[in-house]
């Protein structure tokens, strides 16, 4: 097991004596909470974060990210608590060990391998500090190092998450160390037969091997010193999970790979880098097409270097890379590199440095094979407007940032945004107005009764989901227009002995459409429906002339308001509810009270309690006679109560306690406190009839502190 005394040595080489401090006091923090855990391996818990941190000092990190190492499971799996970290340890590590928390709590395990770009992306959205995926990459690498003590499935599922997640996000950060220890392990637990198979041909072939990189790189050092460049040559076997990449993309065998090695040229300008590729050119053939120049076009993760397969003296392929050391700093260690401390760097300059890095990062084109993912992640701006949202199946949505359960559900399929009736996020059922946040699970009620409400668009942010709203909308208004405009025409055609059913067979509207200048029928009535042209204009049109000037002198006269309750002539709102049913605010009906319609004009029918003071000046032909209908299980309306009650402690909180009780819903509630002692409360809340709402209003009244309760209407 690693020591404390390794790691504030070795940072202590190029951190000031301050920041070694902090580590140490980490330490000590660290160990006291994680104190009696132990590991799978029998070690204490403790080697753990020691040896992420290892790990990070090993990159030359700032002391933030290996304090935030040493810490970065206290959280979660001790009593500490981020703001303590903050507290003893400042902001900064605090929001690092928070970043690293909430990352491990997501289990990227069981989900689609076909989503792990996106989970990528939503690491990437969910760190705003990079050193959070550097500690969780650590934390990732010591993991699998010590995953022999897992059981078999778990080692599978971690192994497949690395080389699916981690591996491909080292590799984005350019962070080449870690990427390779991540492939190894990985192939190792999830492919053990192939990584056995190839370790032992990489270990049959190491002598021979030996002799082979001896024999190369003495040449290639010659022709450099002949020429007056003073490089380092390096040949190494290639990795195993290099190898069964080769072998997999290629089909070849282990024996038919001959290229397993691969030299580095490392020299000490970006001008020695172009003549010693001329030299490696001059004395060994290029393969037509392998030359690659990453220094004039670096890759996306930043990383430059020459690349350039040659026919060696064995007539045997040998790749080469050439580079300067400063480019291969950036090489092995990617954005670590870059973030590593820098003992003369302004504070400041690091932190515009951060976002910038990132943004290249994203920005820039790396391999052509990943173009596809690099047009998705082009603009940083583009990134961070974006959510990403599971579904229970483990599939990764992408939304735009604060879409709601209704974006999500459309995502899904038109049908599952039509029918959405409720959303649970992580489990829980929030309102369907919940912005969602990375790394949510989403699930979505559904039902068949349920229809899209106009009031979604108020808070969508997906084009899909809007435009399937409005057409859902556009479509149904056009149907409820058309049944309204029905029984309005039917209504008033009893009223003036016209058949509609019938004048409508024998084409009797034909006219009439020409006439109003619509194209068709169905135009026609819509306008009706939505109250554009009351049914009585239609219907004039199809008398004889001199009953249609006689039939105009009569419509003054007539008492359409006069309403008795229950009339069989109503229009039931029930079969046309909806779009074009709206319930007037200044007296909110309900079902019980006697109601008439108003045909606003463009908007179908405003209901109104009769004795509603704003009916008295509404012109009466376009008053109607509406009924409620059917006595069914209906939805809840808003209604309005006005209590007065002592001005005593928790008056408020009795009132809402009853309301809650009786499972009914407050829209909205006003408090005043009056001089005299006494408060007002006004409320707006949900209920289905009269019968429960003065049910309700007798219930308050039992209270004690309540004086008097009354329904109001608005102003
Ligand atoms: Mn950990």
């Amino acid at each position: 097991m690693i020591r404390i005394t390794d790691i504030l040595d070795q940072a202590s080489t190029y951190l000031p004596p301050t920041d070694v401090a902090l580590i140490q006091k980490a330490y000590v923090f660290s160990a006291a909470a994680h104190a009696g855990q132990i590991r799978l391996s029998g070690e204490p818990y403790l080697s753990h974060p020691l040896e992420v941190s290892n790990i990070l000092v090993d990159l030359r990190l700032d002391a933030a990210t290996i304090v935030a190492g040493l810490l970065h499971d206290t959280v979660e799996d001790t009593e500490a608590s981020v703001p303590q970290i903050i507290e003893l340890f400042g902001p900064e590590v605090g929001a690092i060990v928070e970043g690293v928390t909430k990352i491990s709590k997501m289990n990227f395990e069981s989900k689609e391998q076909a989503q792990a770009e996106n989970i990528r992306k939503m690491i990437l959205a969910m760190a705003d500090d990079i050193r959070v995926i550097l500690v969780k990459l650590a934390d990732r690498l010591h993991n699998i190092s010590t995953l022999e003590f897992q059981k078999e499935y778990k080692q599978r599922a971690i192994a497949q998450e690395t080389l699916g997640i981690y591996a491909p996000l080292a590799n984005r950060l350019g962070l080449y160390r870690v990427k390779v220890q991540l492939e190894n392990y990985g192939i190792k637990y999830l492919k053990p037969d192939v990584y056995a198979q190839i370790s032992e041909g990489i270990n049959r072939y190491q002598d021979q091997g030996q002799a082979y990189i001896d024999k190369v790189s003495t040449m290639i050092q010659d022709v450099l010193l002949e020429n007056d460049i003073h490089g380092r040559v390096k040949g190494r076997i290639k990795h195993v999970y290099s190898i069964y990449h080769k072998m997999k993309q290629r089909g070849l065998t282990l024996d038919q790979i001959f290229d397993m090695i691969a030299f580095r040229v490392i020299v000490t300008n970006l001008r020695e880098c172009y003549t010693a590729l001329g030299l490696v050119h001059s004395l060994w053939k290029p393969v037509p097409g392998k030359f690659k120049d990453y220094i004039s076009m670096p890759k996306a993760n930043m990383y430059q270097s020459l690349h350039s397969t040659v026919i060696g003296p064995e007539g045997e392929r040998i790749e080469i890379q050439i580079r300067t050391e400063e480019m291969h700093q950036l090489a092995e260690n990617g954005v670590a590199a870059h973030w590593s401390y820098k003992e003369h760097g302004s504070k400041k300059a690091q932190e515009g440095d951060r976002f910038s890095w990132l943004r290249q990062i994203l920005d820039w084109q790396g391999d052509l094979k990943d173009s596809r993912d690099f047009m998705s992640t082009l603009s940083m701006d583009l990134f961070q407007d974006e959510v990403y949202v599971f579904t229970p199946r483990g599939q990764v949505k992408e939304l735009p940032e604060g879409a709601t359960p209704v974006d999500f559900a459309y995502t899904i399929h038109t049908e599952v945004g039509n029918r959405c009736a409720g959303a649970k996020v992580n489990g829980r059922i929030v309102p369907l107005n919940t912005a969602l946040k990375n790394g949510d699970t989403v699930e979505i009620i559904t039902d068949a009764s349920r229809n899209p409400s106009r009031d979604w668009l108020q808070f969508v942010k997906s084009g899909k989901a809007r435009s399937r709203i409005k057409h859902w909308i556009g479509t149904e208004e056009r149907t409820r227009s058309l049944a309204l405009a029905k029984e309005l025409l039917e209504k008033e055609g009893r009223r003036m002995g016209i058949n509609v059913g019938k004048a409508i067979k024998n084409g009797d509207f034909d006219p009439v459409v020409k006439e109003f200048s619509f194209r068709q029928i169905d135009d026609l009535f819509s306008a009706v429906g939505h109250g554009r042209i009351t049914a009585r204009q239609v219907l004039r049109k199809l008398l004889p002339k001199e009953e249609q000037k006689h039939e105009e002198r009569k419509v003054a006269g007539t008492g359409a308001a006069q309403t008795k309750p229950q009339d069989p002539d109503s229009i039931s709102i029930k079969g046309v509810d909806g779009v074009l049913i709206r319930y007037a605010q200044c007296c909110n009906p309900l079902p019980g009270d006697p109601i008439i319609g108003y045909i606003s004009r463009g908007l179908g029918v405003t209901v109104h309690t009769q004795d509603c003071p704003n009916v008295a000046n509404m012109e009466i032909e376009r008053l109607l006679d509406v009924s409620w209908g059917g006595e069914e299980e209906s939805k809840a309306l808003p209604a309005r109560i006005k209590v007065v009650c002592k001005n005593q402690r928790g008056v408020l909180g009795m009132v809402s306690s009853l309301l809650a009780k009786e499972g009914i819903n407050i829209d909205s509630g006003q408090f005043t406190s009056g001089v005299d002692g006494m408060s007002e409360l006004d409320f707006v809340i949900e209920v289905k009839t009269t019968t429960q709402l003065y049910g309700i209003i007798e219930q308050l009244r039992k209270l004690d502190a309540v004086q008097e309760v009354t329904r109001s209407s608005a102003g």
